[in-house]
């Protein structure tokens, strides 16, 4: 009660990563000490928190993000491109004397891709800098974070976020083994399969088995447990069972981050208070819509866009 209040609540605070992508076009990788010339650079905002909260302020809601980066020139661009999304950085932190996060990406013509990611300024959120925006996470109606950051801090966010009543869903991206306090904070568990394999502990070849691990993950805790099955879509394990649902058929040029879309485009749904069924069907018809496209953020489609497709 003695938290000052944020000056805007948001529908949907995304707590988590902001990087720099930076993708070389490179006809091969470069062998150890050689030099190649590549064909093309191109940077673009990527970092798991930074595409969900695009995702969702792209479905039409009041999105917040929580964060840090650098003081570099990165770290301002980062900041504009949310911005340019009408997204609130308010809570993202400039930290002195770190690089923003920051992924090198060399990209073979046949698409394939190596990739080094500087966590950067993403690893001085601490417990205490989330304590700080408790103000934020309390008015927030959904809280979404992810794992790119210290478990500590997300952890600390998502069990503020729980005791003041915020829907709570916790991307388990990239995994690591997580404990069941922590999954007994979460309304909302999304994984996709090769996560949900790790934390189960046992393989998932198809959607079979995922309604089974989606099960075997629910009993540790999360309300809903979400496995996302790529082209075949997603299964969901609630408190009424067990559904399955197709994505929808398109033709796939870029799957880099369908996920993130999946969770941006869930959380805005559930923010907006819609039926359970139809926030899925929104978030996996905003995702087969990203695919079609090239690129991540830029590939993210519009709310009137999902609309014509669910129509
Ligand atoms: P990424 O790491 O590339 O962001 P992910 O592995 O976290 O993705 P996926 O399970 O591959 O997540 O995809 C998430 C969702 O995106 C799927 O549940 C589905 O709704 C949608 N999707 C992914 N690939 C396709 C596709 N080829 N066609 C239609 N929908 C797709």
């Amino acid at each position: 009660m003695s938290e000052p209040f944020a000056a805007t609540a948001a529908d949907v605070l995304v707590v988590g990563s902001l990087n720099m992508d930076l993708r070389i076009r490179t006809p091969r990788l470069p062998a150890p000490g050689e030099t190649l010339t590549g064909s093309g650079f191109d940077t673009d905002g990527g970092g798991k928190g930074a595409n969900q909260a695009v995702a969702a302020a792209r479905q039409g809601a009041r999105v917040a993000m929580l964060g840090a980066v650098g003081q570099d020139a990165h770290g301002a661009a980062l900041l504009a491109a949310l911005q340019a999304d009408g997204i609130d950085t308010g809570a993202v932190e400039r930290i002195a004397g770190m690089p923003s996060g920051t992924a090198a990406i060399l990209l073979m013509p046949d698409g394939e891709n190596s990739i080094v990611v500087i966590a950067g300024a993403n690893h001085a959120l601490t417990p205490e800098r989330v304590r700080a925006q408790a103000g934020r996470l309390r008015q927030a109606r959904v809280v979404v974070a992810q794992l790119e950051c210290p478990l500590d801090a997300v952890t600390e966010a998502l069990t503020i976020a729980r005791e003041a009543g915020a829907i709570t869903v916790l991307n388990a991206a990239p995994v690591q083994p997580l404990d069941d306090a922590l999954l007994g904070q979460l309304d909302w568990l999304v994984v996709n399969e090769i996560e949900a394999a790790a934390l189960a502990g046992m393989p998932v070849p198809g959607p079979t088995e995922a309604r089974e691990v989606a099960e075997r993950l629910r009993q540790r805790g999360p309300r809903q447990v979400l496995v996302t099955l790529g082209a075949e879509g997603l299964v969901l394990a609630g408190p009424e069972g067990t559904l399955a649902l197709p994505a929808p058929r398109v033709q796939a040029v870029d799957t880099t981050g369908a996920g993130d879309t999946v969770v941006g485009a869930l959380a805005a749904a559930l923010a907006a208070g819609r039926p359970l069924r139809e926030a899925l069907v929104r978030a996996q018809a905003a995702a087969a819509l990203a695919v079609t496209r090239l690129g991540t953020q830029s590939a993210m489609p519009t709310a009137a866009e999902v609309d014509r497709l669910v129509a």
